[in-house]
């Protein structure tokens, strides 16, 4: 069956430009920041390079692309002007990306930064809910993370604490990223189907839209969040293909946010599509 599988690409040249990289290098998607990942900054679309992007991306049949909010965002902080910059960002990025067709955005839930995991998921919440309740169809992806520092969300069950409290709506969805759950204790190396039993168990299997396709530097839950080049890492190329092969996965979209030029994410695209 064919997949859907791509990097993360570069948007500084235009959102067609990222998608011509993306053709050249094998891929029928990608994932891009919503806006600069380290600051605040972001650039209008203009019309005409929405166009191109769409024609390039019907020309070549590719899956839905994947939005990736700012690092620096953080529904969860216990300061002031961090949570209500999280908050203003979340909400104009989901009308944004709505507005320029994308479907999916990505997001980090948050640190707690010192408060505790339940005034965290309570503020991730209070900060959600107003950006889910417009009018956009957009769906927020809400990522596994590996547990570092006071990170929320590398528990399925603080995942499903979130998508409880705000009412389990229907635009609230789970982007699994492999590296970030095996760091944090999931063993998806050696035992996949035990780790989906569980994910299925805690936030049902229809809550996961996409999944970021990366090896681990770390360890089995060291917490560690060091991305690796697919077959590089603790997981390596044969437990990361199961993940793509598997039945209840291998319809989503794969999305590589591994430490590679889009040259070499290009070898690395075909040497995945060679081996799965
Ligand atoms: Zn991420």
């Amino acid at each position: 069956m064919p997949y859907i599988l791509g990097p993360h690409i570069s948007t500084a040249k235009g959102l067609h430009k990222a998608a011509e990289t993306a053709v050249s290098i094998g891929a029928n998607t990608f994932q891009f920041f919503s806006r600069n990942p380290r600051g605040s900054a972001y650039r209008d679309f203009p019309p005409d390079e929405i166009a191109a992007l769409n024609q390039i991306m019907r020309q070549h049949r590719f899956g839905p692309l994947l939005a990736h909010a700012p690092y620096t965002l953080n529904l969860a902080s216990a300061q002031d002007r961090a949570y209500e910059f999280a908050c203003q960002t979340i909400f104009e990025d989901i009308r944004r990306m709505d507005a320029i067709g994308v479907t999916m955005l990505v997001l980090h839930p948050g640190s707690h930064t010192g408060l505790g995991t339940e005034k965290g998921i309570a503020k991730i919440v209070a900060g959600l809910t107003p950006a889910l309740t417009g009018p956009e169809s957009l769906t927020v992806l809400l990522e596994t993370m590996s547990g570092k520092g006071t990170e929320i969300g590398y528990r399925f069950e603080e995942l499903a604490a979130i998508l409880r409290a705000c009412g389990a709506s229907s635009r609230l969805g789970i982007c699994l990223d492999t590296c970030h759950v095996f760091a944090a204790g999931y063993d998806i190396a050696r035992d996949l189907d035990a780790v989906l039993l569980e994910f299925d168990r805690v936030l049902g299997l229809e809550r996961l839209w996409a999944i970021h396709l990366n090896d681990s530097l770390m360890p089995l839950g060291s917490r560690k969040d060091r991305h690796a080049p697919i077959g590089q890492g603790q997981i390596g190329m044969e437990a990361l293909l199961a993940v793509m092969r598997h039945p209840a996965l291998s319809h989503l979209p794969f999305y590589l946010e591994t430490p590679l030029s889009d040259q070499e994410h290009g070898v690395e695209i075909a040497q995945i599509l060679a081996a799965v």
